[in-house]
C-alpha cells in the first residue's frame, strides 16, 4: 500500500502511522512483530531466491518493513543503518573513491568532518570544504565541477543555515555529480530533498526520527537504482546492518513523528520569541522565524517547522548557571527527542563556535511549562 489514496495525498499523521504498510492479511498481527533471527533455515534453492532470507545482516523482514515506511516518507527506496555515522559513511564510499572530488559542508555536522580528515583524506578522496551560506553560488560559479560527490547538511547542525537544495540540484546535474543531503535535522517530514532534485537523502534516525533517546540509526533512501545496489553491497560487506530490536522499536516509534514533531515546533515557536526577548540571549536562530537569514529559503523549500533552534548566551559560566536553575532544560547532546535539551557546543571542541554557544532542543512537553522553566532559569543568568 502506498500512501495517499486516489483523491488526494495523505497528511503526515497518516503517513506516520501507515506509511509502508502491506496490504492486511487476516489473522497477521496488525503490527509487525519483530524477527530476532541471524541464519534463517535455508532450502533446496539458493539463498535469495524468491525473496527468502538467509543471513540477517543482508536483509530481514523487521527492517524492511521499517525501510518501507522510512522510503514512503522520503518519497524513494530506503536502506537503514546502524547509526546516522555508518549510513554518512555508505554514501560517501559507495559513491565515490581514491581521486574522486567531494565537497561537504565546512558547518556541518562535526563527525562528518572528522572522517572527512581522519578517513576519506586517507583513502585518496580529495575532500573540499564549503560554508552552507555560500555553496549555491560555488554552485552557479560552475566550481562544482569535476566534483563527483556534493553533499549538503540543511539546515546545518549546529548553526541551522539553509541552502536552496534545488538550486545546488540543477548545478550538480548539470556537472555529472551526484548530490546527497544530510537531513538530520529536517526531517523527511519536514524536507523531501529527492523531490527538490537530488538523487540521494541520508539521515541519522538517533534524532527526531525515533525521538525517544534510546536508540541509534540512520538511513539512506535514493531514486537511483544504481546507487541503491552499491549502497546495499557497501552495507551487506562491511556489516553497517542494524539489529531487528532497533530497527522495531524504530518502526514503532514513528507512529508518533507527526504528533512529536507538531509539539517539539510549537514548543520552539514560544521558546524562539522568549530568547529573542531575553536580554542575556543574542544571535537566535530558528529558520523558521521571520528574519532569520535562513527564512526566505526555508519556507520556500521546507515543508514544516522543526524544534531545534541555537541562540548564544555570554558566556560557559552564563550556561552553567541557566543550566542549574532550569529543571525541564537538560544538558544532553543529540536532538529531537521527546525530552527538552541544552546542548553548549564549545565543550566538545570543532564547531566554530563562541563559548556561549548553546543548541536548544524542544521536547514534547507543555509550552507553558517549558516556558516558564527557561525563562526563570535565563533571570538567573
Ligand atoms: C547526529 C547527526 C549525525 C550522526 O548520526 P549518529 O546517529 O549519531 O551516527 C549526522 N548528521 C547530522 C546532521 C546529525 O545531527
Amino acid at each position: 500500500m502506498t500512501a495517499g489514496g486516489p483523491a488526494r495525498p495523505w497528511g503526515d499523521g497518516t503517513r506516520s502511522v501507515r506509511a509502508g504498510e502491506a496490504a492486511p492479511v487476516p489473522g497477521a498481527p496488525l503490527r509487525p512483530s519483530p524477527v530476532f533471527a541471524a541464519p534463517f533455515h535455508l532450502g533446496d534453492r539458493p539463498p535469495g531466491a524468491d525473496g527468502a532470507d538467509g543471513y540477517a545482516r543482508t536483509g530481514q523482514p523487521t527492517l524492511r518493513a521499517f525501510e518501507a515506511a522510512v522510503g514512503e516518507l522520503d518519497g524513494g527506496r530506503c536502506l537503514s543503518f546502524a547509526t546516522g555515522m555508518a549510513a554518512i559513511t555508505a554514501v560517501l564510499l559507495a559513491c565515490a573513491g581514491a581521486g574522486d572530488r567531494v565537497v561537504l559542508p565546512s558547518d556541518g555536522y562535526y563527525t562528518t568532518r572528522l572522517l572527512a580528515r581522519d578517513e576519506l583524506a586517507r583513502l585518496g578522496l580529495r575532500v573540499d570544504l564549503v560554508p552552507t551560506p555560500e555553496v549555491e553560488a560555488v554552485a552557479a560559479r560552475g566550481d562544482l565541477g569535476g566534483a563527483r560527490l556534493v553533499v549538503l547538511e540543511t539546515p546545518s547542525n549546529p548553526q541551522l543555515d539553509v541552502c536552496d537544495i534545488a538550486a545546488v540540484a540543477r548545478a550538480t546535474r548539470a556537472a555529472g555529480a551526484l548530490l546527497a543531503v544530510d537531513n538530520t535535522t529536517a526531517s523527511p517530514l519536514g524536507q523531501r530533498p529527492l523531490a527538490l532534485g537530488a538523487q540521494v537523502t541520508v539521515g541519522s534516525d538517533t534524532k527526531a526520527l525515533t525521538g525517544h533517546s534510546d536508540l541509534l540509526l540512520g538511513h539512506v533512501s535514493t531514486t537511483d537504482e544504481e546507487v541503491l545496489a552499491r549502497l546495499r553491497s557497501w552495507r551487506d560487506h562491511t556489516g553497517s546492518t542494524p539489529g531487528p530490536f532497533e530497527a522495531w522499536l524504530g518502526h514503532r516509534s514513528l507512529s508518533t513523528f507527526d504528533l512529536r514533531l507538531a509539539r517539539q515546533a510549537a514548543n520552539a515557536a514560544a521558546v524562539a520569541e522568549l530568547l529573542a526577548a531575553h536580554p542575556a540571549v543574542s544571535g537566535l536562530r530558528w529558520p523558521w522565524r521571520p528574519g532569520d537569514p535562513s527564512h526566505a529559503v526555508a519556507s520556500r523549500q521546507m515543508l514544516r517547522p522543526g524544534g531545534v533552534l541555537s541562540a548564544e548566551l555570554p558566556d560557559a559560566a552564563a550556561v552553567g548557571r541557566m543550566l542549574g536553575a532550569a529543571r525541564l532544560w537538560t544538558a544532553a547532546t543529540s536532538f529531537g527527542g521527546v525530552h527538552s535539551t541544552v546542548d553548549r557546543r564549545a565543550q566538545w571542541g570543532g564547531d566554530d563556535v563562541p563559548p556561549g554557544f548553546v543548541r536548544f532542543s524542544c521536547g514534547i512537553e507543555d509550552t507553558d511549562d517549558l516556558v516558564d522553566d527557561l525563562r526563570a532559569a535565563l533571570d538567573r543568568v
